[in-house]
């Protein structure tokens, strides 16, 4: 084991930014909530909102949960979010992803105020995201990558970053993040020819395709930094992310564990955003 990059120690050090935050906002009269829509009750979903009730009641911000059934009505869905963006008291929207098929997720992206959007789902915050803009809210889980390096003090101008992965949701909006920080990016997904040579030419790999152990020791280069994204369950009922960390973590400078790494900073993330739009919005 080289360097382990462990998700906690972030965690920590921006809640207590975060609660001299909502202390200094409280004051002002202002009381960051934010609303969760959540369809049906995929396990996921109720652990992720397990986490996210658990860090927001320890930084004193208000959370509403909107539990729809599993065959709820797209009017519905978009009823429910034009409630929140319309109620003063809501800073905050979030809704869990993927939605049941019958859904259409594009309109439900563009239902959301994008000044609550907290989550980067909108074309709104997107495009400020691609754009390299500050003020875009990023997908909580991609930011998250980006408040680990800051906490190590990973250098990111000019390294080589190869990001395993093209979704919306981490992939792309992590390159983009890593991009404005001024690193070179590859992109690299399902159909990329020599995927293994394009790891190894990595100082950074960023790894977010899903698929249990799939990165391999002799896919790094010795002295690479891993952020390992992915969350998936092995065949034996383990949590694993996307790379063997047994083998990588003996060769790698550094490198996030799973559980514990970035996903442990995702609801921080997710409460920073929250609380930057209660201030903007008031
Ligand atoms: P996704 O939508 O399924 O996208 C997976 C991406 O990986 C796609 O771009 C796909 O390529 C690519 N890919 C799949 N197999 C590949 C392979 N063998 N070689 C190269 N690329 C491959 O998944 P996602 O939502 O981005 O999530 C990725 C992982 O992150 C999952 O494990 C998920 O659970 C985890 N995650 C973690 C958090 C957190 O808080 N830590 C949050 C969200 C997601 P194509 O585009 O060519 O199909």
């Amino acid at each position: 084991m080289r360097k382990l990059l462990a998700g906690a120690p972030v965690a920590e050090a921006m809640s207590e930014r975060l609660l001299k935050e909502t202390a200094q906002l409280r004051v002002a009269g202002i009381f960051p909530k934010l609303a969760i829509v959540r369809v049906g009750e995929r396990p996921d979903d109720l652990s992720y909102e397990r986490a996210i009730l658990k860090r927001m009641s320890k930084l004193g911000i208000d959370v509403e949960v909107v539990a729809l059934p599993e065959d709820v009505s797209q009017d519905d869905v978009e009823a429910r979010l034009a409630q929140a963006n319309e109620d003063p008291a809501t800073h905050g929207i979030l809704v869990f992803r993927p939605l049941p098929e019958h859904l259409d997720e594009a309109r439900i992206r563009r239902a959301v105020d994008p000044s609550k959007d907290v989550d980067g789902m909108s074309p709104q915050n997107e495009g400020l995201l691609f754009e390299g803009d500050e003020q875009a809210f990023a997908p909580c889980t991609a930011q998250a990558v980006v408040e680990m390096f800051d906490h190590y003090r990973g250098g990111l101008r000019g390294r080589r970053v190869v990001v395993l992965g093209r979704s919306m949701v981490v992939g792309r909006p992590v390159a983009m993040l890593l991009l404005a920080r001024d690193a070179t990016v590859t992109i690299c997904h399902s159909k990329t020819k020599d995927l293994a040579d394009r790891c190894r030419e990595a100082d950074i790999l960023v790894c977010a395709i899903g698929r249990a152990r799939y990165v391999t020791a002799d896919m790094v280069s010795p002295d690479a930094v891993v952020i390992d994204v992915g969350i998936n369950v092995d065949a034996s009922g383990e949590l694993v992310g996307d790379v063997d960390y047994e083998a990588v973590s003996e060769l790698a400078a550094s490198i996030t564990p799973v559980p514990g790494g970035v996903g442990a900073v995702t609801t921080s993330v997710l409460a920073d955003h929250v609380i930057r739009a209660a201030r903007a919005i008031g």
